[in-house]
């Protein structure tokens, strides 16, 4: 196919804003008319991944994006889950399928799908190696990724950043006959006879293009950047902020629920963390030390604790987790909390006074006393300074008789200033809300697959429940690359009629999984 829009199609490019991709075009009036074999919806993570082994396959492919650079969250991953890999092997460290599900489906109740994880942790080693063979550069380190994971199983990528994956893939893809068009947004399914049969997308000049294909894979990362989306789903308006890429407006969950697919978004999860809006400089830092392995105490609206505020240490997502069952909370820290933090990490607690008196905004305070904190925030004086009074008895015993936190972080709030952060929930990515099945085939409300429609990556994944579980670290980057896969190898056999015989390198695997 020659494609003749205009396209910038660099992983060089710096990320920028939402390209606005034609939001004024009808997105059912083309101006042009394309035709492939598969089109994929998002160039990230598990977008590439998918159409280089689409490529492999042999199958025309098209990759819509909707910024003008690709990659998408993926240039900020850090890293990729394996089990069996050759660096693992190098260090004698081996994993148990047992060993790794067992603490993910108590940690859910089981209300988590094994398959999934059983698909994920068979051809995790392999999958990894494809990368290797791809391009993609890695470290050579493995680890249990900070102190988030419980099995050493994140592969970092070189340079701890997704950019070499992201580059590598797109450069194998593009190699490989594979089009892209940048700041094109995909918009509208086009159904025939109950199966997909091409898209509708806008671009950034207001046209429209027809694509015409036999096989669709959405991989549009999610909608955490859809403001409206999460206030759908229950989450507050007021306390969300948004800190990943540009482009992550929910296309593919909405594309698919008009063409039947059942939404199960209500029941995933976020990448998201706990912060105060405003302290951005200090990224992650600030998430981790003012609210969950920190001296801080945490209260809600009426001034009274709620949950171990470490409650992070048994899995990073359970911060928001905690946070979100309160209308307001806060965590307040005074000048020995500091000092502490300064001891678990040397020239933090710089960094933080620096940032908080840059500061301009309603959501922190500094106090002299615990009253003023009340007063700053509305919140009931008497009733704050009482919470205070227990709370440091707890951490005078080194016993928090109420909620059970860790005795390291147990420092009582005595000396002034003292500071008060408002919590919101920072949101970074959605994962999961398409239904699918193993072989990534969506499935609608019947549970019956959607022929040639496929979703992939955030978009779909059935990993976890309501929290992003970090336990298995990297286990997403897993995901986005074992479902692009098979996304692109399941659609390949559809494409040629599941005929005996008659695919492509990479297809023999789901053949046999999938005969
Ligand atoms: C900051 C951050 C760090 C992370 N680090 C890790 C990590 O180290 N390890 C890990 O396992 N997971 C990590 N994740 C989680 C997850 O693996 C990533 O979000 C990953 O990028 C998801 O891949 P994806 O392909 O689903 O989405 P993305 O990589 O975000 O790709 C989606 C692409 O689709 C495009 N798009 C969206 N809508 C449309 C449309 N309508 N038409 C055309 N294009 C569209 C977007 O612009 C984007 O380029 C991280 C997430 C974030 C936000």
């Amino acid at each position: 196919m020659k494609c003749t829009i205009n396209s910038t199609c660099s992983a060089e490019a710096a990320p920028g804003t939402l390209a606005p991709a034609g939001e004024q075009a009808r997105a059912d009036t083309p101006t042009q008319v394309l035709d492939t074999d598969i089109v994929i919806v998002g160039a990230g993570a598990s977008g590439l991944c998918a159409a280089v082994q689409a490529g492999a396959n042999g199958d025309k492919v098209l990759v819509l994006e909707v910024n003008r650079f690709v990659g998408g969250n993926g240039l900020m991953t850090e890293g990729m889950f394996a089990c069996g890999s050759a660096m693992q092997q190098a260090e004698g460290i081996s994993i148990h399928f047992k060993d790794l599900f067992a603490r993910e489906a108590a940690f859910f109740n089981y209300r988590i799908d094994a398959t999934f994880w059983k698909d994920l942790y068979d051809r995790s080693a392999e999958n990894l190696q494809w990368l290797i063979d791809n391009g993609v550069p890695f470290s050579g380190v493995v680890d249990c990724y900070h102190a988030f994971g419980h099995i050493p199983g994140f592969h970092w990528f070189a340079g701890k950043r997704g950019y070499g994956f992201i580059k590598a893939l797109h450069a194998r893809a593009v190699e490989q006959g594979a089009e892209f068009l940048m700041g094109t947004r995909g918009r509208k399914l086009i159904m025939k006879d109950g199966a997909a049969a091409g898209i509708y997308a806008t671009q950034e000049d207001g046209g429209c293009v027809e694509i015409r294909c036999r096989a669709v894979i959405l991989a549009s990362g999610g909608y955490a950047g859809n403001l409206d989306m999460l206030v759908q789903r229950g989450k507050n308006r007021s306390r969300i902020a948004y800190a990943g890429g540009p482009g992550h407006m929910g296309d593919g969950l909405n594309m698919a629920a008009a063409a039947g697919a059942r939404d199960i978004s209500q029941t995933c999860c976020f990448l998201c963390g706990v912060g105060t809006k405003g302290l951005a400089p200090l990224g992650d830092t600030i998430l981790r030390f003012l609210t969950c392995e920190s001296p801080a105490m945490w209260v809600n609206q009426d001034a009274v604790r709620f949950a171990r505020e470490d409650c992070a240490l048994e899995t990073s997502g359970c911060q928001a987790n905690a946070v979100e069952t309160q209308r307001e909370s806060y965590a307040i820290i005074d000048c020995n909390g500091l000092d502490a933090v300064e001891r678990m990490t040397p020239g933090l607690k710089s960094t933080i006074l620096a940032v908080v008196a840059a500061y301009k905004g309603t959501d922190i305070a500094v106090c002299d006393t615990i009253e003023a904190c009340a007063a700053a925030m509305g919140l009931h004086a008497d009733t704050l300074s009482a919470t205070l009074r227990t709370y440091n008895a707890y951490c005078e015993a080194g016993d928090d008789r109420a909620f059970g936190k860790s005795p390291p972080y147990l420092v009582p709030l005595i000396r002034a200033p003292y500071y008060i952060f408002r919590h919101n929930i920072t949101y970074m990515c959605s994962i999961g809300g398409i239904h699918t099945n193993t072989r990534m085939e969506v499935l609608n409300q019947a549970e019956q697959p959607i022929p040639g429609l496929y979703a992939i990556g955030a978009d779909s994944c059935e990993l976890y429940r309501e929290t992003y579980t970090i336990s298995i670290p990297a286990s997403c980057n897993a995901n986005n690359c074992n479902s692009g896969r098979t996304a692109a190898n399941v659609a390949a056999a559809y494409l040629r009629g599941q005929r005996r015989g008659a695919v492509g390198r990479g297809l023999k695997h789901e053949k046999e999984r999938y005969p």
